[in-house]
């Protein structure tokens, strides 16, 4: 099976990892920071708050931010489950806003058609969520313009993104955004195995991130809320959870951060060549913008003359060609779990008509010129089963 994402590991990662293996710290070591540092220089952000995973650093970062009880949180339905739940870990509702059906990203005119309407009744968000789909900014500057005039913050989730720029800047350096958010699952464009990061221009936020990834203890003396017991002294200030990396995972991710210019590349010169071979077939490749240099942590085609049923049947004689295509992603608001809540199909048009036709082909930097000519080919006979 050629799966549709994969990790790239040489010896380098290896030795990395190994070599934290053999020394004083396994956990809680000097590669912690030194993971955080590389990514701020990476990002231009100022500051860096690595976790345990992406899922990890969006619910610290709605802490941070403030969220609670009695707010609300917006994102795009076509994501992953972890962009809506974060907002339900802190007790706050959580709302959705429609795609654009070119970009698959946050429509930023449904966005705005939302806001006006949440402005009458009371009801505007305190944080919007708007996720880099495939690796291609959301058009943060129309994002940011409508946080100023309407008082929301804004996490980028862009588990997608890390590597790809928006307006010639690194996606992550927070210009237009309060906090963003990456992912280093093993699918992802760089890998810890597990492992997330916040980025932010903010020193309070950070500060508040790296309190809130270990319980909510500070062994600064100044945050103390009580007189210090000792040089041993440690105060839980707040309550905070046990989110903290690994410095072996720190050490992979060190690693990797040096190859990921290369996977970039590598993930570009596959999308060129899809682009070309898929030219014969009826499917819709992905839309290029100029504004964001995409990191393509995805390449989703989208079948013409499609509907669930055909789709399905593509899908079924792909995996059965030996093909791991995928479908990203299944419109949250149509979870069981977010049924239960009250949302139901038909609440979000354009992620549920996008949804019924998307199909995602393998794309990953040890991905082959081979390889992707046996997708292709496949492909072009699942379409051809279909039609006849
Ligand atoms: C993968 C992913 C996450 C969750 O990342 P983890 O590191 O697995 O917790 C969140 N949001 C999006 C858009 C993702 O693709």
């Amino acid at each position: 099976m050629i799966p549709y994402g994969k990790q790239s590991i040489d010896q380098s990662d290896i030795d990395a990892v190994v070599e934290t293996l053999r020394s004083d710290w396994l956990t809680q070591g000097p590669l912690v920071e030194q993971f955080e540092q590389a990514l701020c220089k990476h990002t231009g952000s100022a500051h860096a708050v690595a976790v345990n995973s992406a899922t990890s650093a969006l619910h610290i970062a709605c802490l941070a931010l403030g969220l609670g009880e009695g707010d609300s949180l917006w994102t795009t339905p076509n994501t992953f489950v972890a962009s809506a739940n974060c907002g339900l870990y802190c007790g706050a509702k959580v709302d959705f806003v429609d795609i654009d059906p070119v970009s698959y990203n946050m429509s930023v005119t449904a966005l705005e058609q939302k806001l006006q309407l949440a402005e009458k009744d009371n009801s505007l968000p305190k944080i919007v969520i708007p996720v880099h789909f495939s690796g291609a900014s959301c058009d943060m500057r129309a994002i940011h313009a409508l946080a100023q005039q309407y008082g929301f913050k804004i996490i980028e989730d862009a588990s997608h993104a890390i590597g790809g720029r928006y307006l010639d800047k690194p996606v992550g350096c927070c210009e237009y955004s309060d906090i963003t958010v990456f992912s280093f699952h093993p699918v992802k464009i760089i890998t810890t195995g597990e492992g997330g990061v916040c980025t932010t221009n903010d020193k309070t936020l950070a500060d508040r991130m790296h309190r809130l990834r270990s319980h909510g203890i500070t062994r600064d003396t100044d945050l103390f809320t009580q007189a210090p017991q000792g040089a041993w002294d440690y105060q839980q200030i707040e309550l905070g959870f046990n989110y903290r990396i690994t410095d072996m995972q720190c050490a992979l991710g060190l690693s990797q951060l040096k190859r990921l210019e290369e996977f970039i590349e590598l993930r570009h010169g596959l999308a060129d060549s899809y682009d070309v071979l898929l030219e014969p077939l009826d499917v819709i490749t992905p839309s290029r913008n100029n504004d964001s240099y995409s990191a393509l942590h995805l390449y989703v085609i989208k079948l013409e003359q499609c509907d669930a049923h055909r789709r399905r049947q593509v899908f079924d004689a792909m995996r059965a060609a030996g093909i791991g295509v995928n479908i990203h992603y299944i419109p949250v608001h149509t979870q069981p779990y977010y049924q239960a809540m009250g949302f139901k199909p038909g609440d979000f048009p354009q992620a549920e008509a996008y949804y019924a036709c998307c199909l995602s082909l393998p794309m990953y930097p040890d991905l082959s010129t081979q390889q992707q000519q046996t997708v292709v080919d496949a492909l072009t006979d699942a379409l051809q089963q279909v039609t006849s």
